[in-house]
Parts: C-alpha cells; structure tokens; sequence
C-alpha cells in the first residue's frame, strides 16, 4: 500500500485539532504531525496532538523538521529530539528523523532506545534537497539503509525539470525495503501522484494549497479525485499533456473524467517541460528509452509551445506521422506504442473544422468559394487554414507579425494582411485563432465590433471564458457564433480514441469542460 498522508501544520492544539478532522473527513490515509510548525513546542502539546490524531485510527507519523532540510520553527537539536520521543512514548506509529542529525552525537543511541522499548513505532530516516537532485541517491539510499537497516528510507529533492523524477521512479523499481522517495517542486508533481504506481510508502498531500508544507505539494481533494488515487496501481496506464504551462489544462480534467466513467485503469496528467526541442526530446528518451519495460505511458496530448517540437522528435525517430500532421506542421498528439514506438498526430484540425461545420450546419465541403476570415498565423491557425485550403474556401489570414501571415497564405494558397486589414474584410465566416480575449485579458477582442454583422459565423477558438467579448459582440450583432469548447472537446475526443481504441464520453467531456469554465 501507499500511504496519501496528510501533514498537520496547526500553529496551536485548536488549528492541530480542526485540521485532524479535516484531513480524515478529506480522505487522508495517513496523518503527519509537523510539530516544528507549533508556535510553543512542548512536549504535552505533542502527546495531546499524537493522542488525537491516533483517535482517527490513522496511523500518524510525528515530525520535527531541522530548519535546514525544510523546517519551520527555529528548534534546536536537543529540542527535536526530545520531541521525537515523547512521540515515541505517546504511540505514534512512525516519527520521521533527519538523517544528518541522527548520525550526530548520542542522537542515534537516545531514539534506538526508545524504539526498541516501543515496537510499534517505526523509524523514518529523511533526506531533503531543496537546490535539486542529490549527487548519488542510490549511494545516499544504501547509506541511510545500512546505518539503521529496519528503517524506512526517505528521500525528497527538488526537481528542476520533470525528467529529474524518472530517477525516483528507478530508485523505487529497484527498492528491496519500504522506500520514500519523490521530487518536489513544480516540475516534480508527477513524482508524487505516481510513486503509487511505483510502490512507494507513502506521498504527501495538503488539505488546502494555502496550507502545503512542501512546494509542489497537490491538494488531497485533487490527489483523490482528479487524480483518482483509489484507483492508481502498478497496472495503470498513463498519459498525459506536455506543455508549458500545463497547470492550467482542462485535459486532466476530461480524460480522467472519462476513464473513471469507463472504468479504466489509466490515468491522465500534466506534464511541464520547460525548454524547447532538446528538452522536449530528453523527455521522450527518458520515457521510451528504457530497458526494464519503461513506465507505463500509452500518449500524450501536446499543446504551447511543443507541437513542432513533436513534429520534429516524431520525424527524426522516423515513426508514422500523419500526413496532415506533417503538412500542417504541428503534432499535438502522441501514441506510444509496443516498444517504445511513437506515432504522431494532429486532432486539432478535426476538432476545428467539426466544430465550424456542426454550428453551420453545413458540410465541409460547403464552406467551398466561402470568403472566411483567418486571425492569426500560430499552430492553430495553421491547423484551420489547412482544413479550410482543403475544401476550397476563399481564406485571408490576418496576423499582428505579417511576415507570418504572409508565410502561411503563401504554404496554403490564401490571402494575407496586417490584423488592421481585418476592417476592410468581406467574410461570410471569422475564425479568431489568436489568443485575444483569453482569461485575464477578457475585455479585448482581436476584430473592431462594426467589422460583425448578422450574416456572419464567428468562431473564437479561445475557449475560457467561453463567451469572449468577440463572440459577445458578434451575437449582439446578430452573428452565429461558435465558442472554442467546441473545438477542444472535439479534439480531445479524437485524442481518446487514439490512445484507447475507444469513443470518448462525449457527454461527460463536454459537461467536465463546462463545469470548469462555468
Ligand atoms: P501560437 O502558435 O502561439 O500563436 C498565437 C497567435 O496569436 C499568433 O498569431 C500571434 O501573433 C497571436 N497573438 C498572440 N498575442 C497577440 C496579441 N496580443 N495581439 C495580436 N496577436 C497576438 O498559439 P496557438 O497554438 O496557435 O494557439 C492560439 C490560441 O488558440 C490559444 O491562445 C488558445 O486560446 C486557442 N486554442 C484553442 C484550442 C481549442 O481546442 N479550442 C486548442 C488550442 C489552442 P504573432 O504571430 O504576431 O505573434
């Protein structure tokens, strides 16, 4: 099993007590007392706290961090473990001990003593790394392990990119011992979510972000139901959006909505790679390259700013790439298959060109000779353009940078102009591929209002808020409008049937979007 423990930050017994009943009402598996975040650390304080705590049933864990490895309050050596056994006396079932300072002077000696006269608590030894990974951590685990081998080894750095936690996975692949080990950070997210799939002792999760006791620390509401914690076991598979940012995407949202409705064990996340196309190659090899059957990823979703980077990483390990992904020059969506294989793709076309045509009512082919009005020359945009030169459409691309535009009217034989050309456009139908009017930046719209007029279709590919002010305005002028949901639920729906095999539940994607955005 792997613990989801709750740390208990309260600053006195009232906040210790509250957050006791929050976390086991939250769903905490565990409870971790930090009794160095106490404002007066005494030891009838901390056997009060263990004492109720213990009265949840949970098993709970006592620890008085050293400020140097991530503590709060400014206690000294003495103090601390003084603390740890008086936790030890009142039945905590594990105390949690730097192990720095355990090597120190008699500190060893006084915490042996009182574990071997109270066998029901077990002894954690940690090591923190704040600044990054640590220069050997098989070296550090066997050290830990060897200096007092009936503990449980724990081992937390910080993640400076995401490819730092593919060491904590093979560490947790190869352990023979109970074993903690995960990244922090926001870069180390994944780590703590799946050191369940790699059999981990336990991961940390906050009751609320405000009260995370570790940076990156995921909330336990978001641990257990976006996340689907129950569910997460050495079979799941996993998938997820690469991007920069990624904390944002309704992605995880839609897919694991959809695999708890299917009842599949997989399971859906954000994966940040910062960088550009070396380190989004590093992370492809990392994941495909490894020689005891890799971790488990089936695809991923690719959004800002990987897409060409997909391209590229698809190309040149020389898999299939859809033509269309390939003419479009964006792939945002990877299948990894038997062997480490990966097959690249592009939905966002499908999912554009459907949305357009079930609010028009029309068939593609009927946008055939239709003067349409492109806004913007990034990857979405050329996706659109794509689908719209295919059929015959008449399209000019306005963009802010023109040599843009120019470059990707002249790739598709179209039009072009400045974003102020837009005033003297003619188009029966206006596709915003920019991201003017996406949340915060609600009140701007990329077109002039006068340029809207009832016998046009206006479709915003942005997609929160779902009423941009250009959708707003065009209905108020009386326009069709189609909203960017409608496009990325239909691409995410493609994405599915890609990595399972299977339709997505349109209903529960669609109603997760809205939820969201509403
Ligand atoms: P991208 O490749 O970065 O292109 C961004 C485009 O927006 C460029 O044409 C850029 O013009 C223009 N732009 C950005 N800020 C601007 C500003 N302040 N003023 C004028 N023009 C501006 O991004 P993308 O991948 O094409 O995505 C574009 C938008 O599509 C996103 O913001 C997102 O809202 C939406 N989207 C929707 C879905 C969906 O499923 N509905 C999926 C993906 C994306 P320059 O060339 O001059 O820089």
């Amino acid at each position: 099993m792997t613990y989801l423990a709750v740390p208990i930050s309260g600053k006195d017994l009232k906040e210790v007590n509250e957050q006791i009943k929050s976390a086991k009402s939250g769903g905490a598996e565990m409870l971790e007392l930090r009794t160095d975040m106490l404002s007066e650390l005494e030891t009838g304080v901390v056997k009060k706290a263990v004492k109720t705590a213990k009265g949840t049933s949970l098993p709970v864990i006592v620890t008085c961090r050293d400020k140097a490895q991530g503590g709060i309050g400014q206690w000294g050596p003495d103090k601390r473990v003084e603390i740890l056994i008086e936790a030890v006396k009142a039945g905590a079932d594990y105390i949690d001990c730097e192990y720095d300072n355990f090597v120190i002077g008699d500190v060893r000696e006084r915490i042996v003593k009182e574990l071997l006269e109270h066998s029901g608590t077990r002894l954690i030894l940690s090591a923190h790394n704040f600044e990054g990974r640590f220069s050997d951590i098989e070296g550090l685990y066997e050290e830990i392990h060897e200096a007092y081998p009936e503990c449980i080894v724990k081992l937390v750095y910080t993640a400076g990119q995401t490819c730092d936690c593919f060491e904590a996975f093979d560490l947790l692949k190869k352990r023979k011992v109970d074993l903690i080990v995960f990244c922090m950070g926001e870069d180390g997210v994944i780590s703590r979510i799946l050191t369940k799939k790699f059999g981990g002792y336990l991961t940390f999760a906050s009751l609320k972000a405000a009260e995370a006791t570790a940076p990156g620390q995921i909330e336990v509401e978001q641990m257990k139901n976006l996340y689907r914690w129950d569910r997460i076991d050495a079979k799941t598979e996993l998938f997820g959006v690469i991007g920069d940012p990624v904390g944002h995407s309704l992605s995880p949202a839609i897919f694991n909505a959809c695999f708890d409705k299917d009842g599949s064990n997989s399971l859906y996340l954000p994966v940040l790679i910062k960088g550009g196309q070396e380190e989004f190659t590093e992370f492809m090899e990392n994941l495909t390259v490894s020689s005891d059957g890799g971790y488990g990823f089936g695809g991923f979703s690719v959004t800002i700013p990987h897409k060409a980077h997909a391209l590229k990483y698809v190309s040149k390990a020389g898999e299939f790439i859809e033509p269309l992904a390939a003419d479009i020059g964006a792939v945002n969506t990877l299948k990894i298959g038997i062997g480490g294989r990966v097959s690249g793709y592009n939905t966002d076309y499908a999912g554009a060109m459907d949305a357009l045509c079930t609010v028009l009512g029309a068939g593609k082919h009927e946008l055939h000779k239709v003067d349409v009005a492109v806004v913007g020359a990034g990857g979405v945009s050329r996706a659109i353009v794509a689908g719209l030169a295919e059929v015959g459409a008449k399209v000019t691309v306005y963009n802010r940078t023109v040599s843009k535009a120019e470059a990707l009217a002249e790739e598709f034989g179209c039009k072009y102009a400045g974003l102020e050309g837009i005033k003297g456009m003619n188009a029966k139908v206006l596709v915003n591929c920019t991201s003017i009017g996406m949340y915060p930046e609600v009140e701007a719209s990329p077109v002039p209002e006068e340029c809207l007029c009832s016998e046009m279709a206006v479709f915003d590919t942005v997609y929160n808020p779902l009423e941009t002010m250009l959708l707003k305005q065009a209905a108020e002028a009386g326009a069709q409008t189609v909203n960017g949901a409608e496009m990325f639920v239909r691409q995410a729906m493609a994405q599915y049937k890609l990595f399972t095999g299977t339709d997505a539940n349109e209903e529960i994607m669609r109603k997760t979007v809205f939820d969201c955005l509403s």
